[in-house]
């Protein structure tokens, strides 16, 4: 098969490799479409402890074609989504219903093969059926379970205005789910106005510009947002949501800063102003509920994705996710 491979940090080759075989209890999934994400940019660059040599992809959708021993649970012709996590199980944060925290977490495409291949090998347990939703959108319901996760943290309050930096694909389902939640208002700010119109295609309230959300910002509501997400990652708008938020605001960080990135808070303010602050990290039981917002049509995926790639492409692609260009979400479909 055509495979993607992370041979160790900063290498990757597209080349034929052998099939993998289904052990007991696991399937092997034609892949049709796999998201390229910042993360897989990360274990390019050596940052995450994956283990190398890899297969990365960890966002992906397909057909089961082949069943291993004993799985009852699938059928060969099944659409189906993969959750990446591997679970323990057994350790006390899974025991706890926190198994993102996991003591031994590992994922397809981080530390185990994933879907940037003609096929992958995934466990049973691991599939989670599309119904009628397309391979498309179904490569995007990994991301959407993690904003799903971000949202949980810190809720959305009927009534809300909520202020969403990054106009990603992670910003516009976060929006998305925000303005699901109930806020009365949804303003998206983003200084790429391909990336705003998107927002705007999508009927958020306010797809603004930073330099327009300056002006504006005291106009649309007053006192500061109850909530603001920040899905940029740089750390210097993590630290403005600070700023942007009303007393007993909520600021949530989803985007991923570098790890040596500091900010500064004042705990004072924190205190005085009862500000609520959270980071949100992976997902954990919420791939359910993505296919199900997906499926009614409340989070629209398919709008999301800019561009549609072979899976030769990979090496472009990447690039241009570390460049971080005016695209939105970048699709892989092998065999194409
Ligand atoms: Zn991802
Ligand atoms: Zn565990």
């Amino acid at each position: 098969m055509l495979a993607a491979v992370f041979p160790e940090p900063h290498q990757l080759t597209v080349s034929e490799i052998s099939d993998p075989t289904p052990g007991p209890g696991e399937v092997l999934v034609a892949v049709k479409a796999a998201g390229v994400c910042g993360t897989d940019v990360h274990i390019y660059e050596g940052d995450f402890i994956g283990a190398y040599p890899v297969i990365p992809g960890h966002e992906f959708s397909g057909d089961v074609v082949a069943l291993g021993e004993g799985v009852a649970t699938a059928a060969v012709g099944d659409r189906v989504a993969v959750q990446p996590c591997l679970f323990c199980e057994t350790c006390d944060y899974c025991a706890a219903g926190e198994g993102n925290f996991c003591r031994d977490l590992k994922a397809y495409g981080v530390h185990v093969n994933g879907g940037f291949a003609d096929y992958c090998v995934v466990r049973a347990a691991n599939l989670v059926r599309l119904g009628d939703l397309s391979y498309l959108a179904g490569a995007l319901l990994e991301p959407l379970a993690c904003c799903i996760h971000g949202i949980k943290q810190l809720g959305v309050v009927p009534g809300d205005n909520v202020v969403v930096f990054g106009s990603g694909p992670i910003g516009l389902m976060l929006a998305q789910l925000a303005r699901n939640g109930g806020a009365a208002m949804v303003t998206v700010v983003d200084p790429v106005l391909d990336k705003l119109a998107v927002a705007a295609a999508l009927s958020m309230d306010h797809a603004l510009t930073p330099t327009e959300f300056q002006a504006q910002r005291e106009r649309l509501a007053p006192g500061g947002f109850h909530l603001a997400i920040d899905a940029t990652g740089v750390a210097a708008v993590a630290e403005s949501l600070f700023g942007v938020v009303r007393d007993r605001g909520r600021v949530l960080f989803f985007g991923v800063c570098p790890q040596q990135a500091r900010i500064s808070v004042s705990p004072y303010d924190v205190y005085k102003r009862e500000l609520k602050v959270s980071g949100t990290f992976s997902l954990f039981g919420e791939m359910d509920a993505a296919v199900r917002l997906a499926r009614s049509g409340r989070v629209e995926l398919e709008k999301l994705v800019s561009e549609r790639l072979p899976l030769l492409a990979f090496q472009t692609a990447l690039t241009r996710k570390s460049r971080g260009g005016n695209e939105l979400k970048i699709v892989l479909e092998p065999g194409t």
